[in-house]
């Protein structure tokens, strides 16, 4: 039995075993309480827990088990050992690989109540049984679930790393810059525009990281190292409110384990402080 995730579309005729779910309601996810354990709603059906859901979507199957994810009419009364948990809570409470498939199945219900009706000419819209996908009957236009990638990224001067902060975060936080791509754009563009607008500096050698889906709403940050080639450091006070160099050893408060820019930072300032390449 493979504890892989595989996504399907068109969900068996009938349930003869408990499904997982994941069932929302106003961007929070119903999380059961087992033992003091947090795990997932594990039922045939949320009827049986005596809620009602407004929309049901079937997601595939996850270590063997059918997965739906769910919009619930009202969380008002759960039933007992049952709690409504934000997705970023969710991070810290669940296992990493259910908490990413709960930001998926929570893109996954978003765009499906987003997308009722054609975005063309207003008729109902279809789902499609092959793909994830919604048409529309009248006109044929088709929508799938958006991805919006960003990028970030972690300029390097010699034995310091370049972050910065923005206004509204907690005091002493920093964190690598990062920014959304442009239509037309392709990532080391991006890379090199985000930098220029945000601090004025120019960049070199820039080198892929790795990517994280963030959810919220629907996003796929793209992380980068890239040299420090040239220009002082100016924060556009508008993004960002400060930016410097810091020592690989001597670092601020950085973003939550849960993000990519925390493993950026603290790869990249590892290998640093080892004396590494990066
Ligand atoms: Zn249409």
């Amino acid at each position: 039995m493979s504890d892989e995730y595989q996504p399907l579309v068109t969900g068996p005729a009938e349930r003869n075993e408990p499904a997982l779910w994941f069932a929302f309601h106003r961007g929070e996810l119903l999380i059961a309480r087992v033992d003091d354990e947090a795990s997932l709603p594990h039922c045939h059906d949320l009827a049986d827990l005596g809620l009602n859901s407004v929309r049901n979507l079937y997601l595939g199957t996850y270590a063997g088990k059918h997965c739906y994810v769910s919009e619930l009419e009202h969380a008002d009364e759960l039933p007992h050992g049952h709690e409504m948990h934000g997705l970023r809570a969710v991070f810290g409470l669940v296992d990493e690989t259910l908490a990413a498939l709960a930001g998926r199945a929570f893109q996954i219900i978003e765009w499906d109540r987003n997308h009722q009706y054609c975005s063309r000419c207003g008729t109902a819209t279809v789902p499609r049984s092959e793909e994830r996908a919604r048409a529309c009957p009248k006109c044929r236009f088709t929508i799938y679930p958006p991805v919006s990638p960003a990028i970030m990224i972690l300029i390097k001067r010699g034995r310091e790393v370049l972050l910065g902060r923005k206004k509204e975060w907690a005091p002493g936080r920093y964190s690598a810059l990062a920014g959304f791509v442009e239509p037309g754009e392709t990532l080391e563009q991006t890379v090199r525009r985000e930098t220029r607008e945000e601090v004025g500096v120019e960049v070199d050698n820039i080198r892929y990281f790795g990517s994280q889906p963030w959810p919220f709403p629907h996003s796929l940050m793209i992380a980068f190292t890239a040299d420090y080639e040239g220009g002082d450091v100016r924060p556009d006070g508008i993004e960002i409110e400060e930016a410097r160099f810091f020592d690989a050893e001597q670092l601020p408060h950085l973003p939550p384990s849960i993000s990519i820019s925390r493993r950026l930072i603290v790869s990249v300032c590892g290998k640093l402080s080892r004396g590494e390449a990066v």
